[in-house]
């Protein structure tokens, strides 16, 4: 129930502008955000790699209405990729399509994202593309396919609650392309999505086995121990190098097991997102974990 509020007002407007001006709630943000500026977010990826962690650097952005918006999140993506290359921090980010302006014009979504591709490709940086709700999968899949039959440093990411993913899995493996298994994020509805956590789980494991043993550098994306644990059990039982695979987690979820996992020699990756559009990325990780409102409510009623 409160997951599904949470997702719901996760879309709303007017309460995120109430709640990006309040303090308490920038500062409990913070938890899961590096800051609003690129200086913010290296030094988050300085830190994170002197603990063996690598990281994936996102520019919150998501759902523009406007090209002039569109532009600005690719232009900002373009510069963000020469100040990593200039600066030697960071190989790896995540963005959305809705970003590049996907809800506007899917051709010029699908220019504004080759043009940073191919940057990055020049600088030798790895490009994600995040899922986002159902709405969005198979539009983002044509333009992932599209794409990477040109540039082979772009990936995709697939959502173990969606009913399609094995299917997806499947034709993306025969393609060579590199996955992000997670477990997905958005309010479904039941028939697109499974929604009973067990069938989630499990179709999570299913899927990862397939990626483990057929897939192209797959990454784990999940913090629920017991799916970790399955796989550094699989891995080992299959005999599969650790350096086929990456764990990731996001910043500020689950830190001890980031770093347990790097210190055994798995590599872990820390997705690090970072800017002022943090309040739709916040939510969900609200709804998440019930505990999290709580240590709002508690951290606001101390105020
Ligand atoms: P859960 O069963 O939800 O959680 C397992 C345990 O992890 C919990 O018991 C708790 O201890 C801990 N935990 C999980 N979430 C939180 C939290 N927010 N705060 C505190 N503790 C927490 N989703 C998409 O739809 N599209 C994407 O592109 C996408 N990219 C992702 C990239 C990465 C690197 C990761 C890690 C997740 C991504 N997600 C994405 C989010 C994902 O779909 C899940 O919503 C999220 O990871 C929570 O699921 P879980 O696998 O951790 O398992």
């Amino acid at each position: 129930m409160l997951r599904k509020l949470l997702l719901y007002l996760s879309n709303q407007a007017w309460l995120r502008h109430f709640i990006s001006r309040y303090p308490a709630f920038r500062n409990i943000a913070w938890r899961f955000v590096a800051g609003e500026t690129i200086e913010s977010a290296f030094g988050v990826v300085q830190s994170l790699r002197k603990q063996g962690i690598e990281s994936a650097l996102d520019y919150l952005g998501e759902n523009v209405t406007d090209l002039s918006s569109a532009r600005e999140s690719t232009d900002f993506y373009l510069s963000l990729l020469d100040r990593m290359y200039s600066s030697g921090i960071g190989n790896y980010v995540s963005l959305k399509l809705t970003q590049l302006g996907l809800d506007i014009d899917e051709e010029i979504c699908k220019r504004h994202l080759e043009e940073i591709v191919s940057k990055a490709e020049g600088y030798d940086i790895f490009v994600r593309i995040d899922m986002e709700s159902s709405a969005y999968t198979q539009k983002t899949l044509d333009i992932f396919k599209d794409l990477y039959h040109r540039h082979k440093n772009l990936g995709v990411v697939i959502q173990s609650y969606l009913r399609r993913s094995y299917d997806d899995v499947q034709e993306l493996v025969r393609m060579g392309a590199r996955i992000r298994l997670c477990k997905g994020a958005y309010l479904e509805p039941p028939e697109v999505a499974y929604q009973d956590k067990k069938d989630v789980d499990r179709n999570y494991i299913i899927l990862m086995e397939y990626l483990l043993t057929n897939g192209n550098y797959p990454a784990i994306a999940t913090h629920d121990e017991r799916i970790i644990n399955h796989a550094k059990n699989f891995v080992q039982k299959n005999s599969i190098p650790v350096d086929n695979f990456e764990f990731q987690m996001l910043y500020g979820v689950r830190r001890d097991l980031q770093r347990t996992l790097a210190a055994e020699g798995y590599r872990v990756r820390c997705y690090v997102p970072f800017g002022k559009e943090w309040y739709p990325y916040f939510m969900r990780r609200l709804a998440e974990r019930p505990a999290n409102v709580e240590f709002i409510v508690r951290s606001i009623i101390r105020e």
